[in-house]
């Protein structure tokens, strides 16, 4: 079967391979289930590992087959698979457990062993291929009215992991009400932090280069949040606006907006880092000023990365109310369709060049 792949090391090395179909036995105990590839995203990280700022190869290959944001279809169980069948649409989680004891409870998303597998980044194989195999712990299931939009819930999972994680933490306060939202960048994943934050009410303002009028302003719009544009000024005067933030999602690929970020926070605020800087920048900061104030006021940094089982579910949950609140908004993202993996180099093209893009996804079957 065909396959986009990479040789991790070699930039801009794309191309299209041949892979073995594989098969529901690779799996053990008769839990294999064989998923037929419908849709695939792409992002910034599969961007760095085209250029080789990223990623590697399984061992015994010389390349990586790469697609992580995957919708599909189930088309055949092992004989110990009861919570999936023939038919069922589904996605798939992205990193698959290591050693450390976080893998070992099912939250391989905090694993804290130096090495950590991937599907389509590191050391494992992707979703950009026909077929795939994989235990039903890694795969959610996707309601049949979500379909369309089924390819969005890996990033959406990565969003729901940092809301998580950040009420997680502030049950310090005891009594913390956040109400001020700032997302940095609206690219897909900014897009959607945007729609998780005004779903639980907040108000939220986006910042971004590009001025408007564009898409992306539109889309923000529809759903009530503000987009800023930082093409005249810099975002810590941008945001003097409307911040300081009791939460900021920084998703711009810029260390130095994240750093820049660090003085827009709230007292007793979080400031929830999503960006995979893959090159060797260097930036300055008033590193004085950012210390104290969040030490005076109690302010949280946090950097967070993939996302488990659970998270791929809660995003599920929030698609749901998204169709229920603002349909067919999800379906508005979908800009840039590929037909079949023969398309590899337009992905390619469209996800370098294409700064009007949302999101370049590849259309394999009709879903
Ligand atoms: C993926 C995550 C992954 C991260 C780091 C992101 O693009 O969506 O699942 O953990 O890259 O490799
Ligand atoms: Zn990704």
């Amino acid at each position: 079967m065909k396959a986009i792949a990479v040789i991790p090391g070699k930039p801009g090395s794309v191309h299209l391979t041949d892979l073995k179909k594989p098969s529901v036995n690779e799996v053990p105990g008769g839990r294999g289930v064989l998923v037929e590839v419908l849709r695939v995203g792409v992002d910034g990280t599969d961007k760095e590992i085209n250029a080789a700022e990223y990623g590697n190869a399984p061992p015994g290959y010389d390349f990586l087959v790469i697609g992580h944001e995957s919708f599909g279809r189930v088309v055949e169980v092992g004989p110990n698979v009861t919570d999936l069948r023939p038919g069922d649409y589904v996605t798939a989680t992205v990193r698959r457990p290591g050693k450390s004891i976080y893998d070992l409870i099912g939250t391989y998303d905090m694993t804290t062993d130096e090495t950590y597998y991937e599907r389509g980044i590191n050391l494992l194989h992707g979703f950009l291929t026909e077929y795939y195999v994989d235990d039903p712990e890694y795969i959610a299931r996707v309601p049949h009215a979500l379909k369309e939009v089924g390819l969005l819930l890996e990033p959406m999972s990565i969003i729901e992991k940092g809301i998580i994680q950040t009420f997680e933490i502030q049950k310090r306060l005891k009594v913390w009400r956040p109400r001020r939202v700032a997302v940095m960048g609206a690219g897909a994943l900014g897009l959607l932090a945007s729609l998780a934050f005004r779903l639980r009410g907040y108000e939220v303002s986006v910042y971004a280069r590009t001025p408007p009028p564009h898409l992306k302003a539109d889309l923000l719009d529809a759903i009530g949040a503000r987009y800023v544009s930082l093409a005249k000024t810099s975002v810590l005067d941008a945001a003097r606006e409307f911040g300081p933030f009791d939460i900021i999602f920084e998703a711009t690929g810029s260390s130095q907006v994240a750093f820049d970020s660090m003085q827009l926070v709230q007292k007793n605020g979080v400031l929830i880092w999503t960006s995979i800087t893959g090159g060797k920048g260097k930036i300055e900061a008033p590193g004085d000023e950012i210390n104290i104030k969040f030490v005076l006021d109690n302010k949280l940094l946090f950097g967070t990365v993939n996302a488990n089982r659970e998270h791929f579910e809660l995003a599920v949950k929030d698609f749901a109310h998204a169709e229920s609140e603002h349909p067919g908004w999800l379906r508005r993202l979908l800009t840039n369709p590929i037909r079949g993996l023969d398309g590899y180099e337009d992905m390619m093209r469209q996800l370098t060049e294409d700064k009007k893009a949302i999101k370049v996804f590849v259309e394999l079957k009709p879903v």
